[in-house]
């Protein structure tokens, strides 16, 4: 036996390997574990927990059979409709699919499918490195069936097309989304006459719905460095298609010999920065979108130069339309998103000016839980390349951070809760719900932010009757 193939033979020790082998003879089919898995485990050797069986049989047939095998007999969940079983066995997702052929119509995703031999379901996949089969049957078990070079692409850090690519891409654009998004995971190149391909397509994606796109963006934003990525979805002009507040950012303009920075590639490097720092997804969303509103708000003064005043808050009101017209989330994580966007800036005008204890205090008390978030956003905005300009940000920085520690023992701001209740306020003056117990709770927290009275109990009831004072109203004797 060959290195590769003892090599091969590691990546399914795993004994279901062997008793999904033992039913597929019993059953006289062919049967194979294909795609992700062994891609995966060629390139990291490491067991991924999904796992993808094709058998030149009723996929549903096999899965039920080796069900029936497996301690505790897991329960199997068939989709009739694409002839697909799963069993949840061990900590793994076993997928189970018979072998087809697909031939697609022009105006749709959805193929017309056959059953098909094991060469059929290899020459549907999307890329070479994608359609490696490893046989589990007894005689065979082991053998790697690799009819379009993917080890050879492996090596090469290459993503191909098994087929001509604009076939492949015309019959599922989505492909070219998984392309990019393998390249941007994987560290990959794309091969040329594959990338060119996805050129000259990219307009099918249209067809494609927003939320499998989604996933593919979430994943290229999740990659280690998500700059691959979304380079490749500009230069292939995808991305003008799917976000284009983003392709507006790029260019440098120059009047009177003064420049802005190509917002574009600079945002690039801000999630670069911000994956170092963070997996939070939302956190990488933030990333990207942080400088949105400024296409919207550049203008040119003679006096200073390139402005991009409010362009935060313009942003952040962009970022509802963008997560809308993706159809994702309009909940917490959009907000999140929105509100980074919004507060961007603030912690690097605090460190710009002397800092003021209350406007820490505000800092912390408007960003409330996603003040560590913030900060990581604006470390992560630092991109100049002068080594002077670089130290002097990060100093301010850190003085900022500082601060803001000194500020929080302190002052406890952080998901400020007023020492005097609302409650309290209608109890002391015997009042209902009304406008003076908005008026009082605010006046107390102002007075709080703006260091007039510590975060106290006593003085903040005391100024609550001195303000209730000036409302008119008098506490009732208790
Ligand atoms: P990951 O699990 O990391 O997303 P994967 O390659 O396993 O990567 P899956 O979506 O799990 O991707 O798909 C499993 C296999 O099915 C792929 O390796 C590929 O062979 C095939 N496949 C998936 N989606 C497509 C597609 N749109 N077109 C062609 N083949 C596909
Ligand atoms: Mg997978």
């Amino acid at each position: 036996m060959n290195q590769k193939h003892l090599h091969i033979r590691e990546a399914i020790s795993h004994p279901i390997f062997k008793q999904v082998g033992d039913i597929a003879d019993a059953l006289s089919v062919e049967c194979y574990v294909v795609g992700g898995f062994v891609r995966d485990y060629l390139l990291r050797r490491s067991l991924p927990s999904d796992i993808d069986f094709v058998t030149v049989g009723s996929g549903i047939q096999l899965a039920k059979e080796v069900a029936k095998n497996l301690k505790g007999e897991p329960k199997v969940s068939t989709f009739k409709t694409y002839g697909t079983a799963m069993i949840k066995y061990d900590g793994l997702d076993l997928e189970f699919v018979g072998a087809r052929k697909e031939s697609y119509q022009r105006n749709s995703r959805n193929p017309i499918v056959e059953d098909g031999s094991l060469e059929d379901d290899q020459n549907r996949r999307d890329f070479t490195i994608n359609a490696m089969a490893i046989c589990l049957n007894k005689d065979r078990f082991g053998e790697l069936v690799d009819p379009f070079g993917g080890v050879s692409d492996l090596n090469a850090k290459c993503i191909r097309t098994p087929l001509d690519p604009d076939i492949t891409f015309s019959d599922d654009p989505l492909r070219m989304m998984r392309a990019i998004r393998f390249a941007s995971q994987l560290n990959f190149e794309i091969d040329l006459p594959t990338l060119e391909s996805i050129k000259r397509q990219c307009e099918r994606i249209d067809i494609i719905t927003k939320e499998r796109i989604v996933v593919e963006l979430n994943k290229i934003l999740l990659s280690d460095r998500p700059s691959i990525g979304l380079g490749l979805l500009k230069d292939t002009g995808l991305l003008k298609r799917l976000i284009p507040e983003l392709t507006a950012l790029e260019g440098i303009e120059e009047i009177e010999g003064k420049k802005h920075k190509d917002n574009f590639w600079h945002t690039l490097e801000v999630v670069d920065n911000m994956a170092q720092l963070s997996s939070d997804l939302w956190l990488r969303w933030a990333a990207l979108l942080h400088d949105i509103g400024k296409a919207p708000t550049k203008r040119f003064d003679k006096k200073i130069g390139w402005t991009f005043h409010g362009h935060e808050f313009v942003g952040s009101k962009m970022v509802y339309r963008l997560f809308r017209r993706l159809k994702m989330t309009l909940g917490d994580p959009m907000k999140r998103v929105q509100k980074l966007v919004l507060m961007s800036s603030r912690p690097i005008v605090i460190s710009e000016d002397y800092v003021t204890d209350s406007a820490v205090r505000r800092l912390i008390f408007d960003a409330g839980e996603d003040l560590e978030g913030l900060m990581t956003l604006c470390v992560s905005d630092i991109t100049t390349k002068n080594p002077r300009k670089q130290d002097r940000y990060k100093r301010n920085f850190e003085i900022v951070k500082e601060k803001i520690k000194e500020v929080e023992e302190r002052d406890r701001v952080r998901n400020f809760q007023p020492p005097v209740s609302g409650e309290l306020i209608m109890k002391t003056f015997d009042i209902g719900p009304s406008r003076e117990i908005g008026l009082l709770k605010e006046a107390l927290k102002e007075a709080i932010l703006e260091g007039e009275i510590p975060n106290e109990f006593e003085a903040a009831y005391k100024l609550m009757i001195k303000k209730a004072e000036e409302l008119g109203l008098k506490p009732v004797k208790q």
